[in-house]
Parts: C-alpha cells; structure tokens; sequence
C-alpha cells in the first residue's frame, strides 16, 4: 500500500520542525527521552499552547483548533522525535481532555478544556491501586454519595505527575454492591482539596515522577463527577484506547536511537556485519511500529473506534522501545553485548538510564500481557478463559 501525505500535512509538520528548531535549544532540553513523562516544563507547554497545538483536535469553542487526529499524530510524532518536554500537559492533551469532551458535563468542558489547551494545567491520573492494576475493575477506593457532595476515601499508587498536578482524574467505586465492572465512576478533583496526601515513589533511576496518593475523606462538589454514575468501566475503556495507541508508545526513545547511530557510526562500528543487522532491524520495526500508529489515526479519522489496533501498536512498539534501549546500551558502552570481542567503554548516564528506565515501557499502560489478551479476546475473537 502507498500512501502521502496532503500539501497541508506537509506544510504543518514543515512548522512543527521549525518552531522546535527554534524553542528546544533556548531550553536546552534538546533530546530528552521520555520527554513526555519525564520532560516537564510547563513553560514550554505554554509555548505549545499559544501555538493552538494542545488539545488541536477539539472544538474551537473549547479552545481547540478542530483539527483531524493525522494532524495531531504529525504534531506529536515531531515533538517526541525532537526529545521535546511536553510532559505537562500530555495527559491533559491525550486522555483527560478527550475524556471531558466525550462524557463531562458543560460546565466541565468549559473550564477545563480551554485551561488544557493553553498549557496551564497539569493532570494526573489515578487509577491503579496496590491491588488493582491489571485488573483495575477490582479498585477498592470508594466515592460516597453526600447530600451535594462525594467523599472519597482510598489509597492510588504510581500516579505520574500527582506532585506537579493540579487536577487529578480519579476513578473510583461509588456501588460497592454492584457487580466489580458495573459500580465504578469518574471524577475530576481539584489537587488542592483538603485530605489528599502525595507520597513520592523513586523509581530505579532515583527519580521522582509517581507517587501514592492517598484520599482521606475528600470532599468534592457533585460536579466533579463526570458522566453517568456507575457507568465509568464503559467509559474508561474508550479512554485507555487514547493512552495506548498514541505514538508515544514507539517514539519514546527515538532521540536515543537516533543518537546511537551517530555514534556508532563515528566510532567505526558500523563496520561490524552484525551491528548494521541489528541497527537496520531497528530501523524497519521503527517504521512499522509508526504505520500501526498511523492506522490507529487513520480509523479515528473515519469516525472508527480503534480496539485491538491500539492493544497491537502499544504491545510491538513498546517492546522496540525496550530493544532500542538495549542496542544503545551496547553501542555507547559496552560492544562486547552485540559484537563478542570488541572494547568497551565507560558508560555515560544516557544509555544507562534509558535501560534502566525500559522495564516501564511494556507496564506502564497496561501490560504487554494484558495487552495480548486483548488481542487473543477482541482482534482474534478466542475465548477469554
Ligand atoms: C512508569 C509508570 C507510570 C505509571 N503511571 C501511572 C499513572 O499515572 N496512573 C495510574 O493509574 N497508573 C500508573 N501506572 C501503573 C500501571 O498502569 C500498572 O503498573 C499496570 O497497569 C500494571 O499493574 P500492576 O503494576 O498492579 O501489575 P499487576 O496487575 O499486579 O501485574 C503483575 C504481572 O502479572 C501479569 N498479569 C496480571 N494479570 C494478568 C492476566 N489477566 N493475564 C496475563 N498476565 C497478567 C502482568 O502482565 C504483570 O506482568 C504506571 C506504571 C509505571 C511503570
């Protein structure tokens, strides 16, 4: 099959190239990976912002710029491949935005979405528990229903961001005797509520960017729920489709990769038979796991709601991810992994923290295992047990 781009497409991502040409080296963050979980500046989120592209799908009326998701796939495909931090105001841009337009209430959508679009607003999400990750249905936190008013009490762990957010999406249990899927819903709370304790988690790195945090009987207005009560599960699965099937789940890393080559180029190891092979497989995967990104836009452009397409691009390019990370381990400090023999160098922090940081990749988001019985049960059609 062949595809192009339009005139217009083009011309955009022409844009997108020059402004980060211009922005990324006054703030000095040129090839961050993970720009968009560890890459925060909200001062360059603001710059994103005045330039219309967060939330550049929406509606105008609520600060977006109508534009189709190809458009946004270009947008964010050149941000990540730049190492640019956008990591305040990614949820806000991919999830909680998209969650707001599709099931809150106006008043949610008129606040939150024009705030998002300019860069001011920082989300987390909380959704997994100490016993509810996987099976996130079997979350126990609850939300209890108070004259005007909903009370939630529980405990949330790994929530990115929850130190820096302002808002946090929270899902919680508001019929505990419904069954597991059918009694849960969403709420949008405000960071600043009395009786939200934020614990920082380090993780392997030493870094700090999840947290627990923990709901000890926040009050919150009946207007922070969003949508129907109860029926958050349904809600949330359309939501996890925004998580999972974005180019950021092939892209992380791509400064990295692109970064190793150079470099192995320059220190001559690219004569090496077995390094070309591996660095030119990389290179084809790159470029698949980016067209089943692609197709996931694709469906959504058509008015199509992608499901097990966006299990498949998250699951084969994030396993790449883990593999990019390995390879570049390999060619900045120790060739002896991939070529048996040759000289190793000391290793300098980049590469290190990019393999340390890898295990993330096929967790966070759903785990590759969950996601290929997603791809068993919805793109296969087998049973589930
Ligand atoms: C860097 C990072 C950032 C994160 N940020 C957030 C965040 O902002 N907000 C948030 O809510 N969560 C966040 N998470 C949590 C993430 O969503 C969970 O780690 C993930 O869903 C897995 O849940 P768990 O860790 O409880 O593992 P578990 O669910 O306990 O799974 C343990 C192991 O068992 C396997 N397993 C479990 N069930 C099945 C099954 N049915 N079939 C096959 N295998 C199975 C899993 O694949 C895994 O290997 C983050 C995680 C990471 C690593």
């Amino acid at each position: 099959m062949r595809f192009s781009f339009t005139p217009e497409q083009d011309a955009f991502r022409q844009e997108v190239r020059e402004f980060l040409a211009r922005e990324l080296p006054a703030e000095g963050l040129r090839h961050y990976e993970d720009g968009w979980i560890t890459g925060f500046s909200p001062g360059f989120s603001r710059k994103v912002g005045a330039r219309g592209w967060i939330g550049l799908t929406w509606p105008t009326r609520y600060g977006g710029k109508a534009r189709g998701p190809m458009d946004r796939l270009i947008l964010t495909e050149e941000l990540l491949r730049a190492g640019a931090p956008v990591a305040a105001h990614w949820l806000g841009d991919r999830q909680v935005g998209p969650a707001l337009l599709a099931y809150g209430s106006e008043e949610q959508k008129a606040f939150f979405l024009p705030r998002t679009a300019r860069g001011e607003i920082t989300f987390c999400i909380a959704m997994s528990e100490p016993a509810a990750g996987s099976d996130l249905a079997a979350l126990r936190t609850v939300a209890i229903e108070d004259g005007h008013e909903w009370v939630i009490r529980g405990q949330k762990v790994w929530t990115s961001f929850a130190h820096q957010a302002q808002y946090c999406y929270v899902v919680a249990r508001t019929d505990p005797a419904a069954p597991k899927h059918k009694g849960i819903s969403e709420f949008v709370v405000d960071m600043r509520t009395p009786g939200i304790t934020v614990r920082p988690l380090i993780d392997m790195l030493g870094e700090h960017h999840f947290n627990e945090v923990f709901f000890d009987d926040v009050r919150v207005p009946a207007s922070a729920l969003i949508g129907q009560k109860n029926r958050g599960w349904y809600q949330i699965a359309s939501q996890l489709d925004f998580e999972r099937g974005g180019i950021e789940r092939v892209f992380s890393n791509y400064p990295l990769f692109h970064d190793a080559v150079e470099h192995a180029r320059r220190r001559g190891l690219t004569r090496d038979a077995r390094l070309r092979d591996r660095l030119a497989r990389l290179m084809v995967d790159l470029e698949a796991g980016r067209l089943l990104v692609y197709r996931v836009a694709w469906l959504l452009s058509q008015g199509k709601v992608p499901t097990w397409e966006t299990a498949l691009s998250k699951r084969f390019g994030t396993e790449l991810e883990q593999e990019i990370a390995e390879v570049a381990l390999s060619i900045f400090g120790l060739p002896g992994l991939l070529m048996p023999g040759a000289p190793g160098a000391p290793l300098d922090g980049r590469p290190a923290r990019a393999a340390l940081y890898a295990p993330a990749y096929t967790l966070q988001g759903g785990t590759g295992n969950i996601l290929r019985n997603i791809l068993a049960t919805r793109g296969l059609g087998l049973p589930a047990d």
